[in-house]
């Protein structure tokens, strides 16, 4: 018989991105808004012990140096040694490369491309892919998203399929 799995406890830092897009009609676009996260784990009835933190609500386009650093700050600062990162996907490879080594962490970004709010969203699978790589990969920073794990360092967006691809 093998030991229980004890699931750690897992931080989610929001940064904003797609995944947290709403339409707000007075400006007629599509802005960073109020995060989903913590109703999409509530909806999934998430029972791990977990803590969702806003860190800020950007497009990933927006995000600067200092933006970076705060993400980077927060990963370090955090007594969590599990945690998940939403993001948009366009800079997320920058950011992950800011974090280095993750300090022995286990760090996970994911976003969407499709808002939270939608209802046909990537964004339920997308978190739950994070959530659970966050609970069980080794320390390292990864990227999950279109159903894949993917270490940080060797992955990159091609903006015409829409898709994360291994470079
Ligand atoms: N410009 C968006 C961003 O990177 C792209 C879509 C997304 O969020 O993934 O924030």
């Amino acid at each position: 018989m093998t030991d229980a799995f004890t699931a750690p406890s897992v931080l989610v830092l929001t940064t904003g991105g797609t995944i947290d897009k709403a339409y707000f009609d007075a400006l007629s676009a599509y802005q960073v808004g109020e995060t989903q996260i913590g109703k999409l784990l509530e909806t999934a009835r998430v029972a791990c012990p977990h803590e969702v933190r806003e860190l800020m609500r950007k497009d990933s386009l927006e995000l600067n140096d200092e933006d970076r650093a705060t993400i980077a700050a927060a990963v370090r600062d955090a007594t969590a040694t599990h945690i998940v990162i939403t993001h948009g996907t366009d800079t997320m490879t920058e950011t992950a490369r800011v974090l280095g080594d993750a300090g022995g962490k286990t760090v996970v970004f994911v976003g969407a491309l499709s808002p939270a709010r939608f209802a046909e969203s990537d964004a339920p699978f997308n978190l739950g892919m994070a959530f659970a790589t966050a609970q069980v990969a080794p320390p390292g920073v990864y990227i999950t998203m279109n159903g894949t794990v993917f270490p940080a360092s060797s992955v990159v967006k091609d903006r015409a399929r829409g898709a994360f691809v291994s470079r």
